[in-house]
């Protein structure tokens, strides 16, 4: 009985920040809007994770340029560079279990991650024609510091910084 009731506090615990299906009828909607709300915000643990990364590899960065399509989470002025930071169920990353749709409420959730999607699309459309590099850090991502460590220093390495 403890066994299943430590599962269950598992479960929901990581439904609530990575939206798995299993526990989509465990919270209110309410609720459920509360805690997504928090997770789209800004400074949301993954963005710490690589803001912190960033600073220790010595990289110059702004936050949250509101002058730029999108509002990129961090911009990189010297190197023409913006990241964004997308958490895997609120962006949708692509064949990532973190994105899996809710099983409840479809109609709800289906209509509001796709406006999403589509809008990161366009911010980095609108951000490359512009003559700015994006990079995207999924939330998964943030999990190994080690690899992600590498391919941020990939992404900084393959492009020359401007005059
Ligand atoms: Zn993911």
């Amino acid at each position: 009985m403890l066994q299943i009731g430590l599962r269950c506090t598992a479960v929901l615990t990581c439904g609530i920040f990575f939206g798995f299906p299993m526990c989509a009828d465990t919270i209110t909607p309410e609720h459920r809007s509360r805690i997504m709300s928090k997770i789209k915000g800004k400074n949301t643990k993954p963005e710490m994770i690589v803001r912190s990364l960033c600073h220790r590899m010595g990289l110059r960065f702004r936050l949250h340029s509101r002058d730029l399509p999108g509002t990129p989470d961090l911009v990189f002025p010297k190197h023409r560079q913006c990241i964004f930071v997308h958490g895997c169920f609120w962006h949708q990353h692509p064949n990532c279990k973190r994105a899996s749709m809710p099983s409840s409420r479809i109609e709800f959730w289906q209509p509001k991650l796709m406006k999403n999607v589509v809008r990161d699309f366009e911010a980095q459309q609108a951000l490359v024609a512009l003559g700015w590099s994006v990079t995207v850090i999924w939330e998964c991502q943030t999990k190994n510091r080690d690899t992600l460590r590498d391919d941020i220093q990939k992404t900084f390495n393959t492009k020359k910084p401007s005059p």
